[in-house]
C-alpha cells in the first residue's frame, strides 16, 4: 500500500481507519483520520491490513477554464494568492503542502457557477506569512485590472494567518472602490471532508451577487459548523484563534452582514457602501522598501528594544491597555524605566511612533493615567485610536507611503476610511 491509499487497520480493540501517510519510523504505521489528526501505531500491533480505496490524484486539468457567459447572471472574478484554501495534504508528509490550481479549485466547487459567470486567475501561490507590502501592491493592481475588464465583484483567496492585514491594505490601496473585493480562506484544505472552504467560497460569491455591497471585506465562517458566514469589516477584523473555523471575528465593529447560504439569505447589521461601477478606481500604493516595526510591550522590558528600531521609518507599539509602557522608575529595580522613556521619546523625534493596544478591544487613551500623559509627551501618535495592532500598522505603512511626516501627524488618529469607529458600541465586544 501506498501513502496516500484508504485503509484499515485491524487492531486487537479496534479497527482504525484512515489515509496512509509516510511514517518518520519504519516500526510504526501513520494514517490520517477523517477528522484531520494523525494517528500512530506500532507495526507489532497491526493484525491485519485492509486497503479500502487506492489513491485518486486529483487530475491537473492543463487548459484554462473556457467561461461560456450565462446572461443575467453577474461576473465574478476568483484571483487566487495561495493558502489552506489552495492546499491540499501531502500523504508524504502528512502536512498541508501541495496547491491546487484555480481549476481544480473550481471543478472542485462547481456550484460557484450557478451562482455567478465565474472567472478564475492565479496570482501568487504562497503561505500569507509570507507576505510583504510588494504583494498588496501586486493584489491592489490585479483588481484594477477585473474592475477595467468589468467584473461585478472579486473574490481573493488567501491564507487566514495574516488576511485581515491584506484586506486592511487593500482597503487603503483601492481608492474609490466600486465593486465588492471579499478576501476569503480556509481552516481546513479543499480536499478534506470537512473543509470550510467551500462555504466560505459559496457564500462570498452569494453575497456578491445578491446584494449591493460595495468595498473590501472578509467572508469566513460565523460558527464552527457549516451554518453560516460572516461579511467582516476589512479594517476592524482579527484572526481570534488557531485553528477554529469561526476564527475570524469583528474587533470593536460589528459584522456587515450575515450570509446563509443554505437558505440563500443575507442580513445585513448596519450601514454600508453600495455599490457603483461608475464610479473612478485610483491606486494608492504602498511604497515597498519601507520599514516599519511592532513591539509589543511585557514586562522587564529593556531600552535596547526601543533603540533596536532607531533606523526604521516607522513604529506600531502594542501597549498595556490604555497605551501604558513600562516607562516609570519607581524603585531601584525600576530605574531602567527611565532609559525606556528616553529612548522612546528618540524614536518619536525620528518617525512615527503609534499607540495600539494589547487588549485588542477598546481605544487608547493616553490623558487617563500621567504615564499615558508621559507617553503622549514624548510624542507618540495614536491617542483614542480604536484599531488592531495590524490595522494600526498597515495604515502607518501607507501613509508613510502617501503623506509626509506632518500629514500624518494629523491622520494617524482621524478616521479616513472606516479604520477608527467614531463611538465605540458596547455590543461589538466578544462577537
Ligand atoms: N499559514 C497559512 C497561511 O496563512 C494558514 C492558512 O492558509 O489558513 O497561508
Amino acid at each position: 500500500m501506498k501513502p496516500g491509499d484508504l485503509i484499515e487497520l485491524v487492531l486487537d480493540d479496534e479497527v482504525l481507519k484512515g489515509t496512509l501517510v509516510q511514517s518518520p519510523d519504519p516500526e510504526t504505521i501513520v494514517l490520517k483520520l477523517s477528522n484531520g489528526y494523525n494517528v500512530a501505531v506500532e507495526k507489532s500491533r497491526v493484525r491485519k491490513t485492509v486497503l479500502v480505496s487506492p489513491l485518486v490524484e486529483a487530475s491537473v486539468i492543463k487548459k484554462p477554464r473556457q467561461v461560456e457567459m450565462r446572461k443575467g447572471l453577474p461576473l465574478i472574478s476568483i484571483l487566487h494568492t495561495g493558502g489552506t484554501i489552495a492546499s491540499k495534504v501531502d500523504y508524504r508528509t502528512g502536512g498541508v503542502v501541495a496547491r491546487f490550481s484555480p481549476e481544480e479549485i473550481l471543478a472542485m466547487f462547481p456550484e460557484l457557477n450557478g451562482i455567478a459567470n465565474v472567472t478564475s486567475r492565479l496570482v501568487s501561490n504562497m503561505w500569507s506569512e509570507d507576505m510583504r507590502l510588494a504583494h498588496y501592491n501586486v493584489m491592489a493592481m490585479e483588481v484594477r485590472k477585473e474592475v477595467e475588464s468589468g467584473a461585478d465583484g472579486i473574490i481573493i483567496t488567501h491564507g487566514t494567518d495574516t488576511l485581515h492585514y491584506t484586506s486592511a491594505a487593500l482597503s487603503f490601496a483601492l481608492q474609490g472602490l466600486g465593486i465588492p473585493v471579499i478576501l476569503v480562506g480556509a481552516q481546513r484544505s479543499s480536499d478534506r471532508g470537512s473543509t470550510d472552504a467551500r462555504l466560505n467560497l459559496l457564500s462570498a460569491a452569494y453575497f456578491i451577487a445578491n446584494s449591493d455591497f460595495a468595498g473590501v471585506a472578509i467572508c469566513m465562517h460565523e460558527t464552527i459548523s457549516d451554518t453560516s458566514c460572516l461579511i467582516l469589516p476589512a479594517l476592524k477584523s482579527r484572526k481570534m484563534h488557531t485553528s477554529r473555523r469561526d476564527a475570524f471575528r469583528p474587533i470593536n465593529a460589528l459584522p456587515i452582514a450575515r450570509v446563509c447560504y443554505d437558505e440563500r439569505g443575507i442580513e445585513f447589521k448596519g450601514d454600508y457602501r453600495k455599490r457603483d461601477k461608475k464610479s473612478r478606481l485610483g491606486l494608492k500604493l504602498f511604497n515597498e522598501g519601507l520599514k516599519i516595526g511592532i513591539l509589543k510591550a511585557h514586562p522587564n522590558m529593556y531600552p535596547e528594544e526601543f533603540s533596536s528600531y532607531r533606523d526604521f521609518d516607522g513604529l506600531v507599539i502594542e501597549g498595556y491597555a490604555l497605551g501604558q509602557l513600562p516607562i516609570n522608575a519607581v524603585d531601584e529595580k525600576t530605574n531602567i524605566h527611565s532609559r525606556n522613556l528616553e529612548e522612546l521619546r528618540l524614536l518619536c523625534a525620528k518617525m512615527p511612533v503609534v499607540m495600539s493596544s494589547q487588549s485588542i478591544y477598546g481605544r487608547i487613551q493616553l490623558d487617563v493615567y500621567s504615564t499615558g500623559r508621559d507617553i503622549k509627551a514624548a510624542g507618540v501618535l495614536g491617542h483614542l485610536s480604536d484599531m488592531t495592532p495590524e490595522t494600526a500598522f498597515i495604515k502607518l505603512a501607507w501613509l508613510l507611503s502617501n503623506h509626509s511626516k506632518d500629514e500624518i501627524r494629523l491622520l494617524i488618529a482621524k478616521n479616513l476610511i472606516g479604520e477608527i469607529a467614531e463611538r465605540s458600541e458596547k455590543e461589538a465586544f466578544l462577537i
